[in-house]
């Protein structure tokens, strides 16, 4: 045993991460009643990437009571989501969630994740839970139901239970060595927020618009009535044939990106982009004696239906949940994290089917179509706006079902035009916009059809 110093703190959950997934885990379990301890290296606020919602994370919000309090930040509706093929020559094809079956929620929510997250955060510090920030988690003592023992950098922690929600950096899935990258998913992604993008207006105006090309696809999701988020997801083998550092790369792909380039023309930005990698893993088990893994803590797959954001929410709901039906004895240990490794992987199996999907051409040449027999095109609308959490009805499932099978018939009798996405690679040379210190345009003005780019 080691021996309990001055600095030592007690507590009876503790939370690794204020991410979304994190506070609303802090939220429910300090709300009914228990100590919790939050632990962030981070001082908030703080940026994050991911600030396109599926309906399934306004449905939490309303239940958490907290979705007064999104409605008063800055923020866009969002009722559906575009596909568009880099090349510009086609009009978006729009999914919106009208369509779908079902008397479910058919609209959520665009939102800068620094004020998202500290919103969250600071409900969960109102209703008692601990904030701990600028502490790092190091070591794990001890990881057993009860016997919980972590060092930090301020000091140890000790608590009966420990929810890892610290995102991307896995720290208990690296002390335990079971996180796995995801073969066919080694992709690196390049974004920033800008100002005066060309957007969507009336109903369309929240809409998340994906553009694709041969070498991956963009994202442009307006998060407040100025600002818009933009990024690129790039093949990452294919990405070390782009000629500038990966912190220029998002300017030299919109550039040679038609339909991307005209939305930016007279867009302004930051000179150069963040950038991540090998974002695509999981962890083989997300809970056992002692543990819950939530968010990208637990697996993260691919940005493209933007479900991060949700799973994590669901992620750290459902982890609350388990240990407050254990401390009320309505469940034993063992049951309540079994029930967290089935309930996560359950989701992260479905939405890597709905993912894959999104990287196979036949799939993308049925969706950009938007209709097909039987209504069939409404459930793709349903399964894409992610309303998978609750029991998916029947009438989406058969539909579901014979969308797969269009998809193969497709493969080899094309039921619509063959499209060859637009490369970015191959469209020609370009010029880099000079670089001003501070704000800068971001992609020089230049019209579809001005000789640098070459369509396909
Ligand atoms: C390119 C890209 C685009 C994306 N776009 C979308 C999108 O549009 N919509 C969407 O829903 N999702 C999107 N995502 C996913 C989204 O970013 C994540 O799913 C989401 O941020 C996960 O939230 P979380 O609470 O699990 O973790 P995070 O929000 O990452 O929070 C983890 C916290 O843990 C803290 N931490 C880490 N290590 C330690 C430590 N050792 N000690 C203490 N604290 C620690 C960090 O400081 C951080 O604050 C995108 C992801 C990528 C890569």
């Amino acid at each position: 045993m080691i021996a309990r110093s001055e600095s030592d703190d007690r507590c009876d959950v503790a939370i690794i991460g204020a991410g979304p997934a994190g506070s609303v885990a802090a939220l429910e379990l300090a709300r009914a009643g228990l100590d919790v301890v939050v632990i962030d290296k981070t001082e908030f606020p703080r940026f994050r990437i991911g600030e396109s919602m599926l309906p399934h994370a306004q449905r939490l919000m309303e239940e958490l009571d907290l979705m007064d309090r999104v409605r008063s930040l800055p923020h866009m509706v969002k009722r559906g989501l575009e596909i568009e093929f880099g090349d510009g020559r086609r009009e978006p094809a729009a999914i919106s969630f009208e369509e779908m079956f079902g008397d479910g929620l058919k609209q959520t929510f665009n939102i800068r994740r620094s004020i998202f997250d500290r919103m969250i955060a600071d409900a969960a510090a109102e209703a008692g839970a601990r904030y701990r920030f600028g502490e790092s988690v190091r070591t794990f003592e001890s990881i057993e139901h009860g016997d919980v023992r972590m060092t930090l950098d301020g000091g140890r922690l000790r608590a009966d239970w420990v929810i890892d929600a610290s995102g991307q950096a896995c720290v208990l899935a690296r002390h335990l060595g079971t996180k796995r990258f995801l073969p066919g998913f080694r992709n690196v992604s390049y974004f920033e927020h800008y100002e005066g993008v060309l957007r969507n207006s009336g109903d369309r105006d929240g809409f998340a618009t994906l553009a694709m090309c041969r070498e991956g696809w963009f994202w442009l999701i307006p998060i407040d009535e100025k600002t818009t988020s933009i990024g690129a997801v790039i093949d990452g083998e294919l990405s070390k044939s782009i000629p500038v550092p990966a912190d220029q790369r998002l300017t030299w792909c919109l550039e040679n990106c038609p339909a991307m380039a005209q939305r930016m023309s007279d867009a302004t930005g930051p000179d150069r982009n963040q950038v991540v990698g090998d974002f695509s893993y999981t962890c083989d088990r997300h809970a056992d004696a002692g543990w819950f893994m939530v968010g990208d803590a637990a697996a993260f797959i691919d940005p493209v239906w933007s479900t991060g954001v949700s799973l994590g929410l669901e992620g750290g709901v459902h982890a609350a949940r388990r240990i407050l039906d254990v401390a009320a004895g309505r469940m034993r240990p063992r049951a309540a994290t079994r029930a967290h490794h089935a309930r996560i992987s359950g989701l992260r199996g479905t939405f890597m089917n709905l993912i894959r999907n999104f990287y196979d051409h036949s799939f993308r040449e049925l969706i950009v179509r938007g209709d097909g027999p039987l209504g069939v095109h409404r459930a793709v609308v349903n399964m894409l706006a992610g309303e998978v959490f609750r029991k998916v009805p029947f009438s989406v499932r058969w539909r579901w079902d014979l969308m797969k099978g269009l998809r193969e018939f497709n493969r080899f009798r094309p039921l619509n035009e063959r499209i060859r996405p637009h490369s970015l690679l191959q469209s020609g040379g370009v010029g880099l916009p000079s670089p001003n210190a501070g704000v800068s345009r971001a992609v020089p003005r230049r019209r579809i059809g001005e000789p640098s780019w070459q369509s396909h």
